[in-house]
């Protein structure tokens, strides 16, 4: 395999859209695999680390959803693009409320769908890897996840607490996408007593402090009025 191609994992049901997607993808150079229930994808993901998942929503057994969130659940971050039916509108949105990247309806025309892939790719190699996110640089500002220490140019370095590993990790799922502080309220802290949007905001002015140059101005962690915050990467 050459160094450079790119693994999708396709996880759909659908005999003929299979074999459309197999040969699409595969003729475009990637290196395909194909499975047909969440308990293949699972055990594919850790054997086999994909860059990138086609997930089907209605799949027998466990949903594109189920699969997508226990995915996420084990911080990998790699894209996923959820492949649903015309009439699933509201479904779309909860796609990527639990982790989705994008999703594309059925059906889909080839262009469109390649078009999105290359764009996840490009955007997901950039500031990651597909595997367990262990560290991450934001511009020259460099986080090592598994060490828990940041690492600055100007040779500063600080270490992270457990509860920021976790902000960084959830940050980094949804990077480029507002996050209300509810919704960090939810993820990072699970609603623990005594805790409220306001903890939300000291723990972020602080990991401001460790992870961007100039905290006042900061470039990655963004605040968006009226929305919350927002982790800028690329
Ligand atoms: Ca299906």
């Amino acid at each position: 395999m050459p160094e450079n191609q790119k693994k999708i994992l396709i996880v759909e049901d659908e005999p003929s859209l299979i074999f459309t997607l197999r040969d699409t993808l595969e003729s475009e150079g990637y290196d395909v695999n194909v499975v047909s229930t969440g308990k293949e994808a699972l055990e594919q993901v850790k054997e086999n680390k994909p860059d990138l998942m086609l997930l089907d929503l209605m799949l027998p057994g466990m949903s594109g959803y189920e699969i997508c969130e226990k995915i996420r659940s084990m911080k990998y971050t790699f894209p996923i693009i959820m492949l649903t039916a015309r009439d699933q509108e509201v479904d779309k949105v909860e796609g990527l409320n639990i982790g989705a990247d994008d999703y594309i309806t059925k059906p889909f025309g080839v262009k469109e769908l390649l078009a999105r892939i290359k764009a996840r790719l490009r955007r997901a190699s950039s500031w990651s890897k597909s595997g367990p996110l262990e560290s991450l640089k934001l511009g020259d500002v460099k986080i090592d996840l598994a060490e828990g220490e940041v690492s600055k140019p100007d040779g500063k370095t600080h270490d992270l607490s457990t509860r920021e590993v976790e902000m960084i990790h959830y940050l980094v799922e949804r990077a480029n996408q507002p996050i209300s502080r509810d919704e960090l309220l939810e993820k990072v802290w699970r609603y623990e007593y005594s805790t409220n949007t306001r903890t939300v905001d000291v723990h972020v002015s602080k990991l401001r402090a460790k992870i961007e140059m100039h905290p006042d101005d900061p470039r990655h962690l963004v605040t968006l009025h009226g929305v919350g915050y927002m982790l800028k990467v690329n």
